[in-house]
C-alpha cells in the first residue's frame, strides 16, 4: 500500500496543508489540499483517481476539490465515484456551481462523469470494498472508512473525537491514519493525548496522525510524505 499525504493540517493551520491522502494512486481520501500540484510532485496521475472518499464536507476536507473536477472535465474524462455522508451529492454540485458559476452547467457538467454513492454500512467504490462507521464530530458527525487494500485493512477518521466509534473504526485495522489537532482541549477533535492512548489500545495497528494545527507528536506524518505499508 502506498499513501500520498497531500496534506496534513488542521482547518486553519499556519504550518500545513488542509489534509488529502491518495492511496495506491487510485483512491483519494478528502480533499482539502492543492491537489494538483500535490499529486503531480508525488507522481501520481489525477486521472487514475477512480474513487473519491469524503468523512464530512467541512472546507478543509473539500475545496481542494474544485480543480481536480475540472481536470476531470477537461483534461481526463474517465469515470469517478464520490462516496459520502447524507446530502452528498446537492453539496458537491453545489460546491462546483459556486466554484464555476454558469459555466458549470452550459460547459462542463454533462463532461462530468461523476457517480455519487452516499455512505453505507458496507459498500464498493473503485472496486475497493469498505466499512462505513459514523463519528462523532460537531454537529453533523463524520464518516470514518475501513477501506480492503490489498488484504489489508486501512482504517481512516476524517475529523472525529475520541469516542467509541473510533476505536470500532481503528479495532484490527492494519493501518490507521487518524487526526490528532493538538494538545490539550480540541473542541470535537481528537487530542494528542488520547491519540497517544488510543494507540496504546490497539498497539497492533500502526497508526499515521494528520489533522495537526501546529507542532507535531509522535506517529504525525508530513506534507507530501509518501509512506509504503
Ligand atoms: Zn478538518
Ligand atoms: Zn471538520
Amino acid at each position: 500500500m502506498r499513501l500520498a499525504f497531500l496534506g496534513t493540517g488542521a482547518a486553519f493551520s499556519p504550518e500545513r496543508y488542509n489534509g488529502a491522502v491518495v492511496v495506491d494512486g487510485r483512491l483519494l481520501l478528502d480533499g482539502g489540499a492543492p491537489l494538483l500540484p500535490h499529486m503531480h510532485r508525488c507522481g501520481i496521475d489525477p486521472g487514475a483517481i477512480e474513487a473519491v472518499f469524503l468523512t464530512h464536507f467541512h472546507g478543509d476536507h473539500t475545496l481542494g476539490l474544485p480543480p481536480f473536477v475540472l481536470h476531470r472535465v477537461f483534461v481526463d474524462p474517465r469515470p469517478i465515484t464520490f462516496v459520502g455522508p447524507e446530502g452528498l451529492a446537492a453539496r458537491m454540485e453545489s460546491l462546483w456551481a459556486v466554484s464555476w458559476g454558469h459555466d458549470w452547467e452550459l460547459a462542463m457538467r454533462d463532461r462530468f462523469k461523476v457517480t455519487y454513492q452516499e455512505a453505507k454500512p458496507l459498500g464498493t467504490a473503485g472496486g475497493y470494498k469498505y466499512e462505513a462507521i459514523k463519528l462523532d464530530h460537531g454537529t453533523s458527525g463524520s464518516s470514518g472508512y475501513r477501506i480492503k487494500v490489498g488484504g489489508k485493512i486501512l482504517a481512516y477518521s476524517g475529523d472525529t473525537e475520541a469516542t467509541a466509534p473510533l476505536d470500532q473504526l481503528v479495532d484490527g485495522a492494519d493501518v490507521a491514519i487518524v487526526e490528532a489537532t493538538g494538545p490539550g482541549d480540541v473542541f470535537s477533535h481528537m487530542s494528542w493525548e488520547a491519540a497517544k492512548d488510543l494507540r496504546a489500545r490497539h498497539p497492533k495497528t500502526r497508526f499515521m496522525f494528520n489533522h495537526l494545527y501546529s507542532g507535531t507528536v509522535e506517529g504525525a506524518v508530513s506534507d507530501l510524505e509518501v509512506v509504503e505499508v
